[in-house]
């Protein structure tokens, strides 16, 4: 099954379905924005995510996932479910389509990437 991660933003509930799988699990890290506090939880299909490689296999996901929640910034936020398969990420439960970051377009720095549990 290729790998889809979604991005909840905490405190919303999901505005469609979660990726395939039959268990899911919300990953240790989580998404700030780094212009705001909006937090988003990820969620990734249960198998997917205890995989050997999962660490690597995520990293492009979660880089796209960033890029589009920083993009939101400035519009309040308004996505508040995404999705990726690692190629493109579409707003669940939205009419629109996103469009494809820029390969050279860079997260801003501050990002917190972190474990849930770090102080
Ligand atoms: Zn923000």
């Amino acid at each position: 099954m290729p790998l889809t991660i979604a991005a909840i933003q905490s405190g919303t509930d999901p505005k469609g379905p979660l990726p395939p799988g039959a268990f899911h699990r919300t990953l240790e890290e989580q998404l700030t924005c780094p212009k705001c506090h909006v937090t988003y939880n990820l969620i990734a299909d249960y198998d997917e995510s205890m995989g050997r490689f999962f660490e690597e296999e995520s990293r492009k996901f979660i880089l796209l996932l960033k890029k589009t929640i920083q993009r939101g910034h400035d519009h309040n936020h308004q996505l508040t479910h995404l999705e990726t398969n690692g190629v493109v990420v579409r707003a669940v439960g939205e009419v629109i389509e996103l469009p494809r970051p820029k390969p050279e377009e860079t997260p801003l720095d501050g990002w917190t990437y972190h474990p849930r549990h770090a102080k």
